[in-house]
């Protein structure tokens, strides 16, 4: 019966139709099949939602920006190439920003979140810097659960990811497209007309939260693939790791060899680890590394690292990806658009961290969008505020974080301060800081402020 009505209701449609989203669902995929091959798929293919704004992807980006703009009851529709639950390449750990900004939007929503996908709670880092050097640090100095925002988590990105778009799911309203792939953005009179593998959407608005694997062609820039400005990096599971840290530290070895890339292992909930390497793309093709077999050879031969993996089960395939790297002379909106997370590069070059990057940008897309529609204004002028907040929201720590990562560059440099810096009484503070606190960060590009920590002042 179900398919009867919509079969019919497709039939009675002129040759192009434009509903509002709000008002009309397209049908389930099983019914697009059957529509696409019947007869009448000239009819489906022709028929067009209309939408105040449309966001591609629902990754952390583009879900958070449905979730903030249903906040505010703007008209929208967000669309995956994918159905959730599904598998994401990631090291699944996640910074305090991510608890932060998820709060923000809804205390209720960070407490389904905990319940929910049971993330674990990660107290610090601990670094091994070239030499062998291990310094443990916490993320708060003398955390106390009582008065202490939670410092940070490892969860699998599957269950973050499914969680988020399952939020979307219970909103009222049908906003949520899965299964539903980009092939070409164009732009019209009054903003942007989507062909997709389920039909097309005409929006006023568009937030590109499409991650780094799309390649569907747009009218709009996006920040190239410089190599400077990729990382490259692999992920394994194991299980069985031993000697892992009772607080459950994550553990960054920054190792000669692959400086100024990481070594990562992130414990997860249920005796899962998360094993990896990222090491920026250009060093990568200069010295012609093969990740996976540099990964192998950690695991097999690194003397704080083999022992640990003697009993260990390498769980699933080894899986690779691209990290876009923070860079703030990239403008990342303009006449109607916005780009989101991975889509804008927001990466940070430093620790790899690109979820709670993601968040924040889909969160602020949305509240420009908020404006935009307030306003009636839509045009590049106006966008640049959206630019403008992500940079002194994050710019500062971005560059930050390049200049670091430049400095790994040099190992010799930092093997010896590495050797300095064993047993120094203000190095775990500092380090500590590094990842919390910004002005210390930058303070530890001062050449005068690093001789006087090393002479332990
Ligand atoms: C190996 C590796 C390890 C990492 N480790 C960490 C870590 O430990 N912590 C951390 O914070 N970050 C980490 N990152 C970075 C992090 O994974 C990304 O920054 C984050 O996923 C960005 O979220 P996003 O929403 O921008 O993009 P994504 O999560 O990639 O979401 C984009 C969505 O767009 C959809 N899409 C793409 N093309 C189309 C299309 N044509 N039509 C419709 N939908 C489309 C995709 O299906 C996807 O769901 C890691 C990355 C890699 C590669």
């Amino acid at each position: 019966m179900n398919y009867y009505l919509q079969f019919t209701a497709y039939r009675l449609l002129p040759t192009v139709y434009c509903l509002p989203s709000t008002a009309y669902r397209l049908p389930s995929t099983v019914n697009r099949q059957l529509l696409i091959s019947s007869q009448y798929s000239f009819l489906y293919l022709c028929f067009v939602l209309s939408t105040e704004v449309c966001i591609i992807g629902a990754g952390p980006a583009g879900a958070m920006a449905a979730l903030r703009l249903a906040k505010d009851n703007i008209p929208f529709l967000i669309v995956d190439r994918d159905e959730f639950p599904r598998e994401k390449i990631c090291g699944d750990a996640l910074s305090g920003k991510v608890p932060h900004i998820i709060r923000r939007l809804s205390p209720e929503l960070l407490e389904r979140f905990e319940e929910k996908c049971n993330p674990m709670h990660s107290f610090g880092i601990r670094f091994i810097a070239p030499g062998d050097h291990v310094f443990d640090v916490p993320f708060i100095e003398n955390y106390d659960a009582a008065i202490h925002p939670v410092p940070g988590y490892t969860v699998r990105r599957e269950l973050l990811d499914a969680f988020m778009v399952e939020e979307i799911k219970n909103l009222a309203g049908d906003h949520l497209h899965t299964s539903c792939a980009v092939n070409t953005v164009e732009r019209v009179d009054d903003g942007f007309m989507l062909d997709t593998t389920a039909g097309k959407i005409r929006a006023k608005l568009l937030i590109d939260a499409s991650g780094t694997t799309a390649s569907f062609p747009v009218p709009y820039d996006k920040p190239g693939p410089s190599a400077k400005k990729t990382a490259l990096a692999v992920r394994a599971y194991y299980k069985g790791v031993t000697d892992m840290h009772d607080q459950n530290f994550i553990e960054l070895y920054f190792l000669e060899d692959i400086l100024p890339g990481y070594f990562w292992i992130f414990p997860l909930p249920d005796g899962l680890v998360n094993v990896g390497i990222g090491i920026r793309k250009d060093i990568v093709l200069k010295k012609k590394i093969n990740l996976s077999a540099v990964m192998d050879e950690i695991i097999r031969s690194h003397p704080l690292v083999a022992p640990r993996f003697r009993d260990a089960e390498l769980m699933g395939k080894p899986a690779a990806g691209k990290l876009p790297l923070g860079n703030p002379k990239f403008r990342i909106s303009g006449d109607r658009y916005m780009l989101a997370g991975d889509a804008a590069h927001l990466v940070d070059p430093l620790t790899g961290e690109g979820v709670g990057n993601a968040l924040y940008s889909g969160f602020i897309a949305a509240e420009q969008a908020i404006e935009c529609f307030d306003s009636q204004l839509f045009a590049d002028k106006f966008m640049n505020a959206y630019d403008k907040r992500i940079k002194r929201v994050l710019g500062k720590e971005m560059s930050i974080s390049s200049n670091f990562q430049k400095m790994l560059k040099y190992p010799r440099m930092v093997k010896w301060i590495a050797k300095k810096a064993d047993g120094n009484k203000h190095i775990p503070g500092l380090m500590s800081s590094m990842f919390t606190d910004l002005d210390h960060r930058k303070k530890l590009l001062n050449p005068l402020f690093i001789i006087r920590v090393l002479l332990n002042r």
